[in-house]
């Protein structure tokens, strides 16, 4: 069934667009994730088939319209009577993206500059990178590597000039060569001296990795914690990889291609490449054989402020105008870093022509200024439709960051390809290094520092890996941390987080929450959590139901401990608030449904195809002041939400009256409320809901 023959004529949103049969189909979305004009924007810009997608991964699961029972029918092609839709322009494509992942990820970070996200994100702990990802692993070693070198030479610079805050490299292993970027252009440039045609026998590269910041420089402006990280890293990195560069060592024992196109690098050039304006032709300089082993900088020339180091990257496997079947063995793009949402979808894009492109699948936060470079230098990119799918599926999902290599995986981390758990988003590492290895190396010969008076790499040590002993819990972990986000005043991630769990599932979490029922609740938490429902979800279900006004951290501390078992009797101080929380709960509700619960709670969600919907909307009408503020948000949904204060005492004993049927959060959504002002609101004014069998003498209004 299509949305078009569900809704035709049936939306009462007077004064936004008149329903004529051609444009009353996918525009009338409802309260849901996409409004009218954003699913009529995003079809301009994308074609149906990604619509019909979006659509369905976004609004099945919030709004409950009919529609969504068949999320994958082709949405009819949108046509616009008066005018030719022109192609959108890559930075009208970006804009929407960023509209769009917005929505799912509302909160910014460390004011903006930790980026956008959203309530919750992963924790990510030590892995093994045995069994087929070593060529990357070691990839990311060397990208530390460059990059503390870059910060040594900065440090040698003392120069008065104010210096850019240099914070990735990125390296790309292709057609055994490699290929390093920075975010900002002087960073390479300042390996300048560093160059060699390979032919004076210098061993260049192995000077650069050879050059450090010292310790002060390593640890300045970093929380301890941070800066020992910081510093085991880089040890770990440069340990394992004197031991690649080792002559005792059998060559390539266990296929590490970056290891490989490394001990390649004698007699090779080391040279600093402006993409603008190569030397030579990007293509000969990434597939000729003369440069294996050969050792690039990137830069780019046309962008004087930062560039995420990938992008600079693929801008160069882009422009080099290598095809897939030109590139031969192993092909990865890593850095010390994680990408942020932006390069991760760009770097999947990249993956769909170049198959075998390894990168680090698990994104970072999301910053616009990457996504604005994207448009800008890689408008291929941005213009694909494929692109942005991209970019909503990982949006659709949550951030990942990173514990301290020295804290021991919980006992509940679930193995995503690594041991990785959720946690509140302000819990995030402030730093995006990748997931480090579970593994410390040592020489047999010496575990010291690399000998840099050599400036060589080259050794006798054997490495040898041995299990990480970890030295602190996850409680332990001392790391900078993100603290909470704002909120983008325009979001509703509320109605557009992930949702998991069935309106069955619903209902009887609600009812075991209403009931008291610790067992029942237990038993719903879990089933759901296990199901992948996070507890940002569960906490908004019980919301939904709760009239004691607790606060949303307070009820989501209330899920954790049901999920994770632990339900007060660890601690005094929780024993007695989870208590008091369900004394406060009891005393609000009427739980007298305990008899009756094959109804459910009673409540059901207010939808604009209901007629109870109508009477609402009528009432509305009838409130100038409300009204005006409501229909200025149906044609534009980045005004935000109305505040309480708006609504006529009239208007509001309404709507607190109709709470006997409708939950208050599907009547927020559809009059473009929030959704907890609303109810506390409600009950401070006109008391706690009533279910519907106790009120159903009371008759409607
Ligand atoms: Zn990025």
């Amino acid at each position: 069934m299509h949305a078009q023959e569900e809704h035709a004529g049936k939306n009462p949103a007077r004064g936004t667009q008149a329903p004529p049969k051609a444009t009353a189909g996918p525009t009338v979305m409802g309260p849901g994730p996409m409004t009218a004009s954003g699913a009529l924007t995003l079809q301009r810009s994308i074609g149906n088939q990604a619509v019909a997608r979006l659509h369905a991964a976004t609004s099945a699961r919030d709004t409950g319209l009919p529609v969504q029972r068949s999320p994958f029918a082709p949405v009819p092609v949108q046509r616009s009577p008066d005018n030719d839709p022109k192609p959108k322009s890559a930075r009208q494509q970006a804009l929407s993206t960023h509209k769009a992942v917005k929505e799912h990820w509302d909160h910014s970070y460390g004011g903006g500059n930790q980026g956008n996200g959203p309530e919750e994100a992963h924790k990510r702990f030590s892995r093994s990178y045995r069994g087929g990802d070593e060529a990357a692993q070691t990839l990311s070693h060397q990208a530390f590597l460059v990059y503390d070198a870059q910060a040594g030479l900065r440090e040698q610079e003392e120069s008065e000039e104010e210096s850019v805050n240099e914070r990735e490299v990125q390296g790309m292993l292709i057609n055994n060569r490699l290929l390093f970027a920075s975010n900002f252009n002087e960073s390479m440039e300042l390996f300048e001296d560093y160059q060699t045609d390979g032919k004076d026998g210098r061993d260049a590269y192995s000077e650069i990795i050879g050059t450090h910041q010292s310790d002060q420089g390593r640890e300045a402006n970093l929380p301890n914690a941070d800066a020992r990280e910081y510093v085991d890293r880089v040890k770990r990195a440069e340990l394992k990889t004197k031991s690649l560069f080792s002559k005792s060592k059998p060559r390539n024992p266990t296929g590490d291609a970056t290891a490989d196109a490394l001990r390649k690098r004698h007699g090779k050039p080391v040279m600093i490449v402006d993409i603008s304006d190569p030397p030579k032709p990007l293509k000969h300089l990434l597939t000729h054989e003369d440069y294996i082993g050969a050792i690039f900088l990137i830069t780019f020339g046309e962008e004087k402020k930062l560039v995420h180091a990938e992008q600079k990257l693929m801008l160069a496997l882009h422009r080099s105008g290598v095809t897939p079947e030109e590139v031969r063995g192993p092909h990865a793009i890593m850095g010390r870093y994680r990408g942020c949402l932006c390069c991760t979808a760009a770097l999947k894009y990249y993956q769909s022509r170049f198959t075998g492109l390894q990168f680090d699948p698990n994104p970072g936060f999301y910053y616009w200024t990457s996504l604005a470079n994207l448009y800008k230098h890689q408008d291929h990119v941005v213009n694909d439709p494929k692109f942005h799918e991209n970019m909503m599926e990982l949006a659709q999902g949550l951030p990942s960051s990173s514990a301290l290599s020295r804290v021991k995986p919980p006992a509940n981390a679930e193995d995503r390809h690594g041991p990785q758990i959720t946690e509140p988003a302000s819990s995030a590492a402030r730093r995006g290094y990748r997931t480090s290895s579970d593994t410390e190396g040592e020489t047999e010969t010496d575990s010291d520092r690399m000998d840099t008076d050599s400036d060589r790499m080259d050794t006798d040590g054997e490495y040898e890996p041995k299990p990480r002993a970890y030295d602190l819990t996850y409680t332990e972990d001392s790391a900078g941390k993100l603290g909470k986000g704002s909120k983008a005043q325009n979001s509703r991630s509320r109605a557009r987080a992930t949702r998991i769990v069935s309106p069955e599932g619903r209902e009887e979490i609600q009812i075991a929450y209403l009931n008291n029922d610790t067992e029942a609740e237990t038993n719903a938490y879990k089933k759901w959590h296990e199901k992948g429902a996070s507890q940002a979800e569960l906490r908004d279900i019980v919301m939904e139901v709760d009239v004691s006004d607790r606060s949303e951290a307070a009820v989501y501390s209330h899920v954790t401990r049901y999920v994770t078992g632990k339900t007060g009797h660890e601690k005094r101080d929780n024993t007695a608030s989870g208590r008091e929380d369900i004394k406060r709960r009891k005393t609000g509700v009427n739980t007298g449904k305990k008899e009756s619960d094959s109804t459910g709670t009673g409540w059901q969600k207010m939808t604009r195809d209901s007629d109870d919907w109508k009477r609402l909307l009528a009432k509305v009408q009838a409130d100038d002041v409300f009204y005006g503020e409501w229909q200025r948000r149906e044609s534009d949904p980045d005004l935000g939400v109305i505040p309480f204060s708006k609504m006529s005492p009239e208007l509001a004993r309404y709507v607190a009256d109709q709470r006997s049927t409708y939950t208050v959060s599907s009547m927020a959504g559809l009059l473009h409320m929030q959704e907890k002002t609303t109810r506390t609101n409600l009950v401070k004014n006109y008391g706690p809901a009533k279910p519907l069998a106790t009120t159903s003498a009371q008759g409607a209004s």
